[in-house]
């Protein structure tokens, strides 16, 4: 069980800092500090390596209120977290102390998947790994799109086109930042989650084939079994964690803002109202399908596929549509930044289009419902 004194000191820190780093669009550091010595950065890792051995529901809980407080930092966490559960279901023989950094918090991770190529189809990357002669070393070329803590994390994990040579088979590595030959090619300036450092970066370089994680060709299988449910429900949590925040801050102001002249507040509209009340009920069932969500994979069931296919979408379009109702029924207390909505607003805009894109996912919840395969 996480320390719920610790979670809280991260997220004073993370709330003081995000409206700069929002602003400035700077890499979220005190706050990315303040995990590394909390002890989350190894949440959902086996104790056996120093984590806290907790499960989804506990990530679910603790990438909400991450958000609710700043949006980047809850996608870093997320995105090591979903590097660490990688390495963790195949430890590479030629790292064995990585998990633990990981666990400690002294190595932040990422995930590197996305490519300019292949674009949101992450299961397919067009990036190609060759094994050396005598197969001790791989020499792995990758064009990546977008990198979360791009230059900040310390592991990254980066997929690529198996060294098989079959069409379709995919390799994942554990990439030390120290490795040679692997760069951030421009900065990340985003309309949301600024501070993110999603830069795209470049690889090439030779590793040494201990650094691969599980078997030859086993990336694939990685990406969907282990990646995909914890992602997936870790994705959703911060559009909720967003809409939710956005949520709060607009009954408060229309609690509070007075119509002078009437002698009430903008609550006593009941246009105003029904939208609170429209944001408050989808925010609820949200919220409900997601513990579900974490409570199937927690222990997995016939209707778990279907929960990790829907969760994501379903929480990243109600984020859209909770933060928007939030921009109107504040009117111009939030456009003009008076409130904290429009960083909510701009920050949800963001889970949708990160893969599995909610369109993927609905596609593919649509093929399982009918009786097709996903691929
Ligand atoms: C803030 C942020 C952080 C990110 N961080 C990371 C990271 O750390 N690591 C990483 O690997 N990636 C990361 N990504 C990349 C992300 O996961 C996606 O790969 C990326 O956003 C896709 O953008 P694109 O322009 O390539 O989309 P495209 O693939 O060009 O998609 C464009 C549109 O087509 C739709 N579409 C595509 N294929 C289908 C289909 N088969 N069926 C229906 N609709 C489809 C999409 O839903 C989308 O609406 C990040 C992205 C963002 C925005």
């Amino acid at each position: 069980m996480y320390s719920t004194d610790a979670l809280n000191q991260v997220t004073t820190v993370a709330e003081a800092n995000a409206d700069h780093v929002d602003a400035a669009g700077t890499f979220p550091s005190a706050a990315v500090d303040a995990l590394r010595g909390s002890g989350l950065l190894g949440l959902v890792l086996p104790e056996e390596v120093g984590g806290l051995g907790a499960g989804p529901r506990e990530l679910v809980d603790v990438v909400g209120k991450l958000a609710a407080a700043c949006g980047s930092t809850a996608m870093i966490y997320l995105m090591h977290t979903a590097a660490a559960v990688c390495v963790a279901a195949a430890p590479p023989p030629g790292a064995p102390e990585l998990l633990s950094l990981m666990a400690s918090g002294e190595a932040l991770g990422t995930l590197a998947f996305s490519e300019r190529g292949s674009r949101s189809h992450f299961w397919a990357p067009v990036s190609t790994g060759a094994l050396s002669d005598d197969g001790d070393s791989v020499k792995l070329r990758a064009d990546k799109s977008w990198v979360t803590s791009a230059g900040y994390a310390d592991v990254y994990v980066v997929s690529a086109g198996s060294t098989s040579g079959v069409a379709g088979e995919v390799d994942l590595f554990a990439v030390p930042k120290s490795v040679g030959g692997l760069s951030v090619v421009a900065p990340f300036t985003g309309m949301g989650l600024r501070g993110n450092a999603s830069s795209p970066m470049a690889l090439d370089a030779t590793l040494p084939v201990g650094l691969r994680l599980g078997e030859q060709a086993a990336g694939f299988g990685m990406m969907m079994e282990t990646v995909l449910p914890w992602f997936n429900l870790g994705n959703a949590a911060v559009s909720l964690g967003l809409a939710g925040a956005a949520y709060a801050a607009a009954v408060s102001h229309v609690g509070g803002a007075r119509l002078e002249h009437r002698d009430e507040s903008l609550s006593a509209l009941p246009t105003i109202r029904a939208q609170i009340a429209r944001m408050g009920t989808a925010l609820a069932a949200q919220r409900a399908y997601l513990h579900s969500a974490a409570a199937s994979v927690s222990a997995p069931g016939e209707e778990t596929l279907d929960f990790v296919l829907g969760v994501k979408a379903s929480a990243n379009d109600a984020a859209l549509t909770i933060t928007e109702s939030a921009m109107r029924v504040c009117g111009g207390a939030a456009f003009s930044k008076h409130l904290p909505i429009e960083r909510a607003f701009r920050d949800a805009r963001a889970g949708a289009v990160m893969a599995p894109t909610a369109d993927v996912l609905y596609d593919f919840y649509g093929k399982v419902a009918t009786g097709l395969p996903l691929f």
